[in-house]
């Protein structure tokens, strides 16, 4: 016996599901609808195959002038959060189905958006710009700033080198470029740094009080680190391997920028133990 509810299948569900990255169409919602659950084995699913037009008679939206196969086509139906199913349903008047499909439609070009351009959906969202910072070493000197006295025989006061490895003054220098790149679809304005904590750069380029970043654009800083020793070349040489010196671990950096309507953003710029990068926004 036939059941009177035209219902979708389950490839059909899935697929809605997929086109739209399991996300809630509902543009206000945009809920993950799919994830983890407490079972090694087995996801959680809070998403729901809705019908645009009713899969019943007496439901809502129904219409009468489809046949089974369009009432259980993907073209019928939508996917949504639990919560959007149920509103949706329960608000006719303002869910029609010009509006369900429009959802329907946008969501699923943003999708098809994020998909080809290659971005990813944690970094671009509908809060805002997001800065991130690196530090990319491009090159490193050492200056020789004279032998040290301890290279020196006290018999004759004249210098005599040890061996191939005299012990001398090195000033180690490294230069970087700090490239702050904006990691979203909203324009930063009015960027500024500031270090936080003890660890700084020797110096680093100032920003123009007045500047701005685009969506997805980066903006190049030079800056620079270093310290003397008194040591052998190859001590000096053996320091200069690290890219980053590990003096620099720790080093926090806080960069605020403004969206277009000057609200206020936050990163945290941090260099972590092993020489990665961490970016946080606030
Ligand atoms: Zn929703």
């Amino acid at each position: 016996m036939k059941s009177n509810r035209d219902d979708f299948t389950k490839p059909t569900k899935c697929n809605l599901a997929k086109r739209v990255g399991y996300l809630c169409s509902n543009p206000e919602c945009r809920r993950h609808t799919v994830g983890p659950n407490e079972n090694p084995d087995k996801s959680t699913n809070i998403g729901i195959a809705a019908h645009i037009t009713a899969a019943s008679a007496n439901g809502p939206r129904y219409d009468n002038n489809l046949d089974d196969e369009e009432r259980t086509s993907s073209e019928n139906g939508i996917w949504l959060c639990s919560n959007c199913a149920t509103l949706i349903d329960r608000d006719i008047d303002n869910y029609s189905v010009i509006l369900l499909k429009q959802w329907k439609e946008d969501a699923e070009k943003e999708l098809y958006e994020k998909l080809v351009s290659g971005v990813t959906s944690s970094r671009v969202d509908n809060s805002g710009p997001f800065l991130e910072a690196d530090l990319i070493w491009t090159h490193n000197i050492r200056f020789n700033k004279g032998f040290s006295p301890k290279n020196r025989k006290e018999k004759n006061e004249e210098i005599i080198l040890i061996g191939a490895n005299p012990i001398v003054f090195w000033e180690l220098k490294w230069y970087f470029t700090f490239k702050i790149y904006n990691n979203s679809s909203f324009p930063a304005f009015n960027v500024s740094i500031k270090s936080k904590g003890d660890k700084n750069f020797k110096s680093i380029s100032e920003l123009p009080r007045i500047n701005n970043i685009p969506a997805l654009s980066p903006i190049d800083l030079k800056a620079t680190y270093g310290y003397m020793i008194e040591d052998t070349g190859r001590e000096a040489s053996k320091r200069l391997r690290q890219l980053i010196p590990e003096e620099l671990i720790g080093l926090e950096m806080e960069i605020n920028y403004q969206d277009e309507s000057r609200n206020d953003y936050l990163t945290t710029f941090k260099i972590l133990e092993n020489g990665e990068i961490e970016n946080l926004r606030k």
